[in-house]
């Protein structure tokens, strides 16, 4: 399985259009010892056909940046579907980038698709035509093969897992009582039945528990939540606002954060995803990012590529 960090960084991108806070300024200024980074996008691969794991509003530049995405004929794509983590708009904007009648698989559970194909108008562009967007239901727990729009299967087998955390911001809570809560945040594990290693893809985790600590022991390669270092990040910045827990995000640091909470795991490669502008840990130089890597993390940047 190949595996692309397109983006790296959480909604907003780094820098943010509306931020001018020290991590901000200074890789716009070029002085800090780190990178511009896209919003987050992974591609994997067991051979010809990709599989995005979600769709980011970068995600045209993202796959204008990365040759093994571009089509190698007119119109043809060697993108054949998109798995959806969930129904926050970082995680799915990008979808109607792709809907230049062109068909593509959708993985999402039941209520992420009823709540962005019947309660959002823009998303009938994904419907234009029959076949254009092939809408397959998932549900945690419950492993499945990626497939094409054709319906040939890949080698690539994903087990979707039910995470805590609510429906996006813009869904009411009237909507949200017609929907199942278990289906609102999934966390992904993924292997090749050719054998090699197993992916777990969690960019958003609000909680753990021993048995997702025992999953993501399990595998070989964890892209993990690392949007906050602290959770009150946002509002020692802002003023006001949410925590990073509020948000449906385990900081990193600190008691019952990600590092203290992780810091038993033995088998994945681990690197941190999903991060915040105001995240310190993306200065390279920073005693939150020696922290980090003391404690055996990594911090992803753009364009990073794994084979498992
Ligand atoms: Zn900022």
């Amino acid at each position: 399985m190949w595996i692309k960090i397109l983006g790296s960084a959480a909604g907003g991108g780094f820098p943010q259009w509306n931020c001018g806070c020290v991590l901000c300024r200074g890789v716009r200024e070029r002085k800090l010892s780190t990178s511009a980074r896209t919003q987050c996008q992974v591609a994997i691969s067991s051979g010809e056909d990709w599989f995005l794991l979600n769709a980011s509003p970068d995600l045209r530049a993202q796959i204008e940046g990365t040759a093994e995405l571009q089509p190698r004929a007119a119109r043809q794509s060697p993108i054949a579907g998109v798995l959806v983590t969930g129904g926050d708009l970082d995680q799915v904007l990008g979808l109607l980038l792709l809907r230049e009648l062109h068909p593509i698989r959708i993985y999402a559970t039941a209520s992420v698709r009823r709540l962005l194909r019947n309660h959002n108008t823009f998303f009938k562009m994904l419907s234009q035509e029959p076949g254009q967007s092939l809408w397959t239901d998932i549900t945690p727990g419950v492993s499945f093969a990626l497939a094409s729009p054709a319906g040939s299967s890949s080698a690539l087998v994903c087990r979707p897992m039910a995470l805590q955390g609510g429906f996006p911001a813009y869904v009411g809570e009237r909507r949200a009582s017609t929907l199942l809560a278990g289906q609102a945040v999934l966390g992904l594990v993924i292997e090749s039945n050719h054998g090699g290693g197993r992916l777990a893809y969690f960019p958003v985790v609000a909680d753990l528990d021993a048995n997702l600590t025992t999953v993501l022991n399990s595998c070989d390669l964890l892209l993990f939540d690392g949007t906050f270092w602290t959770d009150d990040e946002l509002i020692r910045i802002q003023g006001a606002g949410r925590t990073a827990r509020q948000m449906g995000h385990l900081p990193i640091s600190g008691p019952g954060g990600s590092l203290e909470r992780l810091s038993q795991l033995q088998r994945p490669r681990k690197i941190f995803v999903h991060i915040n502008n105001t995240n310190p840990i993306l200065d390279l130089n920073s005693l939150e990012c020696q922290e980090v890597r003391n404690a055996g993390w990594e911090v992803a940047e753009d364009g990073w590529e794994f084979k498992l």
